[in-house]
């Protein structure tokens, strides 16, 4: 375990009856820095990071998290994280407001009003706070799943597509906000993704993923040279449709 680093994983594998979707993956995230777990649908990017989390037990390997056991000590951690994901919808006939209170209240926030008051202005939510969750479109539930996912200010953020279903400007802004956010705080971010802007943008590193394994990593700089691309897209395409390349470059 190095204090280098925020999060280590050593084997990490999780089976679904006889689908291997982890096959035994080895990756590390230094601390205050942003890597991106990449892969095409089905490439094992949620089931990874639910592991993380906690609420999928591994079938084999070791977490650790700020340099705690997450077998063993699992609930030391969870109040100094949070996730985003598109999958956990929120309490539907629950205004925004509640909905925050509620998460806050879990986290045990200190100061709950003053705290949704700040990530409202910053995150453009005080129309949506009065209205229930689920009368809202899909990018103003991304809007408001980023402010639960900020409430009790982090240090290790786990982000599901964070900005999938906002268009444009407002993804721009999304973006803005986790980079402030963790320019302010030093927070590692472990951000899944389909789209290689955020990634070029954000990300210090990236981890490969094909069939549940880790096919390469390095820096979008690195990867970008060693595949002969000048952009991640094209890197992404190249590794996705290798079939038979083999765990490492
Ligand atoms: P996407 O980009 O489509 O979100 P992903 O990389 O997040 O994909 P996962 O959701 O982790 O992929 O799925 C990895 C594999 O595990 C897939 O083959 C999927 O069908 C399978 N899988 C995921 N959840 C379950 C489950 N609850 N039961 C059985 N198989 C599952």
């Amino acid at each position: 375990m190095s204090p280098e680093h925020a999060i280590e994983v050593r084997g990490l594998a999780k089976r679904y009856g006889t689908l291997e979707a982890v096959r035994g993956i080895d990756f590390s995230v230094r601390r205050g820095t942003t890597t991106a777990l990449l892969g095409g649908n089905g490439a094992g990017k949620t089931t990874t990071l639910s592991m993380l989390l906690g609420v999928l037990l591994p079938s084999a390997g070791e977490i650790h998290i700020l340099g705690e056991d997450m077998r063993r000590h699992r609930y030391r951690v969870l109040p100094r994280m949070n996730f985003t994901s598109p999958y956990v919808d929120l309490p539907k006939r629950l205004t925004v407001r509640e909905n925050l209170k509620v998460y806050a209240g879990l986290y045990g926030v200190p100061d709950t009003r003053g705290r949704i008051a700040e990530l409202a202005g910053e995150l453009d939510l005080d129309a949506l706070l009065p209205r229930p969750y689920g009368d809202l479109s899909a990018g103003q539930r991304t809007r408001v799943s980023l402010a639960k996912a900020l409430l009790n200010r982090p240090e290790v953020l786990l982000l599901d597509e964070p900005t999938a279903s906002l268009d444009p400007d407002v993804g721009d802004r999304m973006r803005s906000l986790l980079e402030n956010y963790q320019r302010r705080t030093g927070a590692t971010m472990l951000l899944a993704t389909h789209n290689m802007g955020e990634v070029e943008r954000m990300c210090d590193d990236v981890i490969m993923l094909r069939a549940g394994q880790v096919v390469d990593q390095g820096s979008p700089e690195a990867l970008a040279e060693r595949y002969g691309h000048d952009n991640m897209e094209a890197v992404f395409l190249d590794i996705a449709r290798r079939e038979d390349r083999g765990v490492q470059a």
